[in-house]
């Protein structure tokens, strides 16, 4: 895996670039790379003052960088000494937690920051429209903790788009907390990559004034719709496989068939015989869904725990055994392969 830094730091700078002017601050998130201390610098060159991730384990790596870090993922409470040891910032969503982790917090002699998630739609995380001003009111209570603002999530688990409607109900339910409980909240977080395209659009409602932004900066891309955005780089994560095997077979395998190494039944188009590839990479390290060839007249076949397939016929390169192919990922071959201790990782500048 070849990850392309100055690339990536490109795609951050411009994504602050484009928040500024509307008084958003970008959150760049590091799960994506298993937040390598190398790459997350060069997201804190690109401009941002704040990281996150869904992982402590990964915030621990990120210790030495002089930001703010956010934990993403809502806590365990088995976890919660590490939240208060290792982030700035957590999302909570539950108020027994928030209690927990206030005791705990206070027992230490500190105050842990904590960001109050809605869920508006998207089915994830996050406390119910319903219950959101009252659950308020609990939270605020809670000593050893400080309630710094509110969040939503969207197109994760729902796929709903972020849109101006659902974003100013974010927006309404912070005026709605502010004006009965008498405070004022830092941090209004308008959700991930899915909704740079208000950015684009102009309709991301004012009180927005933060998102949490991996994908759209990591692999460049617009997530929502598909956009390829200007000046941004798609070619930041590169995977290299070898190829071990090159033959002439027929589309169709010979016998009854029966699940895979997976436990689906396959099916298979029948193109006739055709030239095919396997390369020295598979599932246990990135899902042959989740590679974009370079050479855009490679077919992906499928594949097992440790093979790849490709039909290589309509290839103009006549590729041999011991040949390099080199694969644009999406976010789950990012991920895949970060993850991977079997994949070699090699940080280009
Ligand atoms: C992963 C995650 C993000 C970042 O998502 P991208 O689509 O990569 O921008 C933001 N917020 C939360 C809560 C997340 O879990």
């Amino acid at each position: 895996m070849e990850v392309y830094l100055d690339r990536i730091e490109s795609n951050c700078r411009r994504t602050v670039e484009l928040c500024r002017p509307l008084g958003i601050e970008v959150t760049a998130v590091t799960k994506g790379f298993c937040a390598y201390p190398e790459i997350a610098e060069r997201l804190v060159k690109g401009g941002v003052k704040s990281l996150a991730d869904s992982r402590i384990d990964n915030l621990k790596k990120l210790k030495s960088l002089d930001v703010q870090k956010i934990l993403l993922r809502i806590p365990m409470i088995s976890e919660l000494d590490d939240v208060i040891s290792f982030a700035d910032i957590v999302l909570i969503s539950e108020v027994k937690t928030a209690e927990i982790l206030g005791r705990k917090a206070s027992q230490r002699g500190v105050t842990q920051r904590v960001l109050v998630m809605v869920d508006i739609g998207d089915l994830r995380e996050g406390f119910w429209p319903d219950d959101i001003v009252p659950a308020f009111g609990q939270l605020l209570k809670i000593k050893g903790i400080e309630v710094v603002g509110l969040g939503t999530n969207l197109s994760c688990y729902g796929g709903v788009v972020p849109s101006q409607e659902n974003l100013g109900v974010l927006a309404s339910f912070a005026e709605q907390i502010e004006k009965r409980y008498g405070i004022s909240l830092d941090i209004i977080s308008g959700g991930n990559s899915s909704s740079m395209h208000l950015v684009y659009n102009e309709g991301m409602p004012d009180r927005i004034n933060n998102l949490r932004i991996g994908e759209a900066i990591l692999l460049g891309r617009e997530t929502i719709f598909g956009i390829q955005r200007e000046s941004y780089y798609n070619n930041t994560f590169v995977l290299k496989a070898e190829i071990v095997e090159v033959k002439e077979k027929p589309s169709i395998p010979i016998g009854e068939i029966g699940r895979d190494a997976f436990g689906c039944v396959p099916t298979f188009e029948d193109r006739g015989v055709r030239k095919r590839a396997i390369i020295a990479v598979g599932k246990q390290d990135i899902h042959p869904d989740t590679l974009i060839p370079y050479d855009k007249d490679i077919i992906i076949l499928g594949g097992s725990s440790d093979h790849t397939i490709l039909d290589i016929s309509d290839c103009g390169e006549d590729y041999q055994i011991g040949d390099i192919l080199a694969f644009d990922l999406t976010y789950g071959g990012m991920l895949g392969g970060m993850t991977s201790p079997y994949v070699e990782k090699v940080l280009i500048k």
